[in-house]
């Protein structure tokens, strides 16, 4: 019988038969990966929290994967630059970070409904978002006759039109749920939905001024009551805009990750992108002028020309929107991408650069040399956000932590 064994591949398991694990464990180098730099979370951490100040509390959004990054990994260089608390989108994501050891305070964003869920939050210390009395009420239930009480914050819609509940209902929940006795309501929040728009213009006639006002107000109603909540609003984006927002605790992700939420926002803060996608040239070739390259031949060549295939595809998370787009960064030399992206290859044109091998390195994202190409970048070529960028690579491409 041949042994079965488990290799631990960016979080998923992979299974196979084999003897020796050391032969059949492969290079997660070996086609592409996405490269993390654990020591720039933290600093990026350490820079956010000193921003803040020691009043303010970071909550670490580790939400999807820690955009991509590795949720751990994240998680655990977060905490180490000073981040007081995790987020994250769903109870899965929670219990994740329980089970690799995260013993810190974390909030569920998304909006639990069911008793099992909320049962689950419960054992596993993770607070849920409550947003009506009838979550409210099953947790209560939950946590009777159990040794501790169930902890909660409360979501206030001030204009996401999202999760929450509407203002003017959060006096009365809040009295409901201080009749509930095995709850401790600890936090009320809100969120942002236009920072990174509005940080462009003047934030006094925004629609963030709006919320915040709408918060306040909130707030204000609540008197002395709100003095025992731990009260949070910003995003990213409101956590680099304007100290208004701040409150007792902002929430960030991007900006960890090592980014601006607008393209070209002014800072003196110093925040550096962690991650690198990066992939390897699979073959070679030169080909005649006017040849036709990859599916639907969206590009034919000009010229006699040199093409290197490079084995990262958009299963991998390079959307196929950007076909013909983009470039990528061999020793800072920039190689323009041609023809279709497919599922698991792309083709660069290296006519330009032509002593390129078989086996080379190319950098699709991230910075090589005097070379940096940011999500950003690909976002202004296919209409998506950082955000969702990031969060492509989870599926396939291996995750190597320096
Ligand atoms: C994702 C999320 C954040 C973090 O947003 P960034 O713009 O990435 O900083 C904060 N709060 C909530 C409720 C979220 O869902």
């Amino acid at each position: 019988m041949q042994s079965m064994s488990k290799i631990n591949n960016s979080g998923r398991s992979i299974t196979f038969s084999g003897k020796n694990e050391n032969v059949m464990n492969p290079d997660p180098r070996s086609r592409a990966w996405v490269e993390v730099d654990s020591k720039v979370i933290e600093n990026n951490s350490r820079v956010l929290k000193n921003f803040i100040g020691p009043e303010c509390l970071l909550m670490a959004v580790v939400k999807a994967d820690g955009y991509g990054h590795g949720a751990e990994t994240v998680a655990n260089a977060a905490l180490l630059g000073g981040a007081d608390s995790l987020g994250v989108a769903t109870l899965e994501e929670g219990i994740q970070l329980r089970n690799a050891g995260l013993k810190c305070q974390i909030l569920i964003l998304g909006n639990l409904i069911n008793a099992e869920e909320l049962y689950y939050s419960f054992c596993w210390d993770l607070i849920p978002t409550i947003s009506g009395i009838r979550e409210a009420i099953i947790c209560n239930n939950i946590a009777e006759n159990k040794h501790k009480k169930f902890v909660i914050h409360l979501k206030v819609d001030t204009g996401m039109t999202r999760l929450g509940c509407q203002c003017n209902e959060v006096e009365e929940l809040i009295s409901k749920i201080d009749y509930l006795e095995n709850i401790s309501l600890k936090g009320i929040y809100s969120h942002l939905a236009m920072a990174d728009k509005d940080l462009e213009s003047n934030m006094n006639q925004s629609f963030t001024q709006i919320q915040l006002n709408r918060f306040e107000k909130v707030l204000k109603d609540l008197g002395k009551r709100n003095k025992l909540l731990c009260k949070h609003l910003a995003n990213s984006a409101g956590t680099l805009s304007d100290r208004r927002l701040h409150f007792d605790m902002v929430r960030v992700g991007l900006s960890l990750y090592g980014y601006y939420p607008l393209n070209d926002f002014e800072s003196d803060l110093r925040l550096d992108p962690a991650l690198k996608v990066k992939a390897r040239v699979t073959l070679v070739r030169e080909v005649e002028k006017d040849t036709g390259v990859g599916y639907g031949h969206f590009f034919k060549t000009q010229r006699k020309s040199k093409l290197a295939v490079v084995a990262i595809g958009y299963a991998d998370g390079v959307s196929r929107n950007l076909s013909g787009k983009i470039s990528a960064s061999i020793d800072g030399f920039l190689v323009p991408q041609v023809g279709a992206i497919a599922m698991d290859q792309m083709v660069f044109d290296i006519t330009d650069k032509p002593d390129i091998k078989t086996g080379q390195v190319l950098t699709l994202l991230g910075t090589d040399g005097e070379v940096s190409i940011s999500p950003q970048n690909w976002c202004d070529l296919s209409g998506s956000i950082p955000w969702e960028v990031l969060c492509s690579f989870r599926n396939r491409l291996p995750r190597v932590v320096t």
